[in-house]
Order: C-alpha cells, then sequence, then structure tokens
C-alpha cells in the first residue's frame, strides 16, 4: 500500500501517517524529518536547506526529489509505504509518476488556517526520535520529555508564528493545487481535521479501510 498525506503544516498528517504506520506496518517517510536530521548532522545539504526551511520556504524540487528516491530504494520500502511532507509541489507529483510508483489513497486533511496557527505554537517535537506532541491535544506522558525515548522536547525553529504565515502562503500557493491533481484521479479523500486527536484518526482509518 502507498499512501500521500496531504495537507497543511500542523494539519496532523505526521501524527496520523505515525498511528496508520504502526496499524498497517509500512513505514513513514517524512522529507521534513529527513531534512531536519541533515540539518542536525550540518551535512552541506542540511546547511543549504536550514535558512529555507527556517524562513517558511520549501526545499528546491531536484533535492528533495533525489532525497525520497534513496530513502525508497531501502529495502524496508518494499512492501509499501506512507509520504509524509512529500509530494509538496506538482513537479514532485510528476517525479513520482515518472519513477513508476503508482500511489493507492491520498489522505488530505483539511483544517483552517486560523486553528493551525494556534495549533502549531503548542507543537513540540522530540530531538531524539522525532515524535510529535502537542501541549494541549497530544501531551507527552509528563508534558516535557519525550514518553517514548525521554528526551526534552524541543519547538520547531518554524514553528514560529512569522514563520507559520508563511509557510501556510507557500502550502496555499504551491501545494494545495495537487489536492485537484489526485482528485481528478479518484483517489483523493479529504478528512477534516477534528479537535480530538481520537477522533480524527478514526476518520483517517475509515477512509483507508484500516478499521
Ligand atoms: P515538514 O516537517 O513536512 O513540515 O517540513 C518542514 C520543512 O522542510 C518545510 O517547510 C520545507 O521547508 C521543507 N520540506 C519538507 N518536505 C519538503 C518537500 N517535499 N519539498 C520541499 N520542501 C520540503
Amino acid at each position: 500500500m502507498k499512501i500521500i498525506f496531504l495537507g497543511a503544516p500542523g494539519a496532523g498528517k505526521g501524527t496520523q501517517a505515525e498511528l496508520v504506520s504502526k496499524k498497517a506496518g509500512i513505514p513513514t517517510i517524512s522529507t521534513g524529518v529527513i531534512l531536519r536530521e541533515a540539518i542536525k548532522d550540518k551535512t552541506p545539504l542540511g546547511i543549504a536547506a536550514k535558512s529555507l526551511i527556517d524562513n517558511g520556504q520549501l526545499v528546491p524540487d531536484e533535492v528533495v526529489i533525489e532525497l525520497l528516491t534513496e530513502r525508497l530504494s531501502q529495502d524496508d520500502c518494499k512492501n509499501g509505504y506512507i509520504l509524509d511532507g512529500f509530494p509538496r509541489t506538482i513537479a514532485q507529483a510528476e517525479a513520482l509518476d515518472k519513477m513508476g510508483i503508482a500511489i493507492d489513497k491520498v489522505v488530505n486533511i483539511y483544517v483552517a488556517d486560523e486553528t493551525i496557527i494556534n495549533r502549531l505554537a503548542g507543537r513540540r517535537s522530540c530531538p531524539g526520535c522525532g515524535a510529535t506532541y502537542h501541549v494541549v491535544f497530544n501531551p507527552s506522558e509528563d508534558g516535557e520529555h519525550c514518553t517514548g525515548c525521554g528526551a526534552v522536547l524541543t519547538q520547531r525553529d518554524d514553528d514560529k508564528p512569522e514563520t507559520i504565515r508563511k509557510r501556510l502562503t507557500v502550502y496555499h500557493e504551491l501545494t494545495a493545487p495537487l489536492e485537484q491533481f489526485y482528485e481528478k484521479r479518484g483517489i483523493l479523500v479529504t478528512v477534516e481535521g477534528q479537535e480530538e486527536l481520537a477522533d480524527t484518526t478514526a476518520l483517517t482509518m475509515k477512509a483507508l479501510e484500516l478499521l
């Protein structure tokens, strides 16, 4: 099964992707996570990507397409995967087509912009294992440390309010057209992101027939 999660930054793609990943037994591939690792490791790619990411802009298509192609060639992707944060442009979606990858379902999580701005301010992530939390909607056990690995939770640099607005503008301009792109193929399902995480999860599992 090959699944794409679409949706604005902070809509809950990463969280739902992780839950589906556990249920379906296929890995989640997140270009954002791969890029943040490169930044942490101070690789040439990471250094080049950091200022773009911190400014709410996209990393060039060629760069992310290459990263993704490399990742998909690994063994754990043989039985399918979930793409979280890729494609983000029509050119990236066309690159998947060129690679001969047939996507089964695209889950589009819809959340209004104002809700996103409030949500992202409370998002926290684990620098150790990459798990994501929210101070109100999805807190870790003690609220400060990762429940999984115990590292102190941090806020992403690109979750600052001014960067969030920029990321939303970029999303509407470059990524939202993908809804139509996949709608035309009859594989798009839109799930309205709910207040309660469990409610969004139920809708997502239903959309993917994983209940
Ligand atoms: P995410 O963790 O998916 O929110 O990604 C964080 C940031 O990484 C984005 O705001 C972009 O700057 C960059 N990024 C992640 N995935 C892509 C992609 N597919 N294309 C271009 N830039 C990306």
